[in-house]
């Protein structure tokens, strides 16, 4: 007990109640609190380099990719032409390096509300926010809700890479966001936004997937596992204005020379399809 009082980072959040996640500190590197949250950027000694907002893990050197592949390659598959692409969050720059290795991106716009998050992963967590220096990416710092509400027919696909619904990210869990969203997309465009695991709160996957078919003629729920985050599975909502979109069917895939020199190492075609096979007590409340 002693360990884990002076060495130890807890993550406590009152979403996932009696249970909780821990991992070893060998240095903490930064720790401040910003206009919209608090920020502790960790060197561990099993998980390399660690973001952590409001208590939160957001993402860890060891296991990112996974998240931050899925959530990208996931609806950049599914529309034919995805040139231009809206990221909101993802300040850490993950979710632009994936974004940018994709051929067919030829602009990216990333909107993300807290400048620090941005300036600290630049500092800590470059082989994150090496996606802030594609020739592709245009970035704004503002709230990705607000920028929304001014934007129509711009965007192919919008990745929602939003922390959990806390804070500044609350609204990114509404309808009206999706419903902002859809005025934001071309005529066939493709959402896709973080949205909660099914251990620990079906309901708000529950919510989020409702909040989206009300707003899409074709909506679905696909996942990811991400051993660090509550549970190990994270998914997504995704959303298209294509009524019969096969969502399970990539519109691109790629050879392993392709992959490798993409520097893939979660998501392929196989792993795509599989995405959308949900367990059955999850196919039956989300149906
Ligand atoms: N992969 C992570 C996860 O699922 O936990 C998310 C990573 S990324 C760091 C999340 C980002 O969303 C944070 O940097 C946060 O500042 C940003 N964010 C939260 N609310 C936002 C809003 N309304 N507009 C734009 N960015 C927002």
């Amino acid at each position: 007990m002693d360990k884990l009082k002076t060495n130890w980072f807890t993550e406590s959040c009152d979403m996932w109640p009696g249970g909780t996640f821990s991992f070893e500190v060998k240095e903490v590197l930064h720790t401040e609190k910003s206009k919209y949250q608090n920020i502790q950027v960790f060197d561990t000694t099993s998980l390399g380099k660690v973001l952590v907002l409001d208590g939160i893990i957001q993402c860890t050197q060891k296991d990112e990719f996974s998240y931050q592949e899925m959530i990208s390659f996931l609806p950049l598959c599914c529309h034919k032409n995805p040139e231009n692409v809206l990221i909101v969050g993802g300040g850490d720059g993950g979710v632009a390096r994936e974004v940018a290795k994709h051929p067919q991106v030829k602009h990216i716009v990333l909107v993300e509300i807290d400048d620090r998050v941005i300036e600290l992963s630049k500092r800590y967590l470059p082989f994150m926010a090496v996606g802030f220096d594609s020739p592709k990416l245009t970035l704004h710092v503002g709230d990705g809700f607000e920028f929304m509400k001014n934007h129509r027919q711009e965007f192919d696909v919008i990745i929602t890479d939003s922390s959990d619904p806390v804070g500044p990210a609350v609204n990114l869990f509404q309808e009206n966001y999706f419903s902002l969203m859809k005025s934001a997309l071309k005529p066939d465009g493709i959402v896709c936004s973080q949205a909660g695991t099914i251990w620990n709160d079906i309901e708000l996957v529950t919510n989020t997937l409702n909040f989206c078919k009300n707003q899409f003629p074709a909506a679905a729920y696909c996942y990811t596992s991400v051993p660090t985050y509550p549970s190990g599975q994270i998914g997504f909502v995704i959303g298209s204005l294509t009524k019969d979109i096969k969502f399970n069917e990539p519109q691109l895939t790629f050879t392993r020379d392709e992959e490798e020199a993409m520097n893939l190492r979660y998501y392929n075609s196989e792993v795509h399809r599989a995405a959308f096979a949900l367990p059955t007590f999850v196919k039956y409340k989300l149906a």
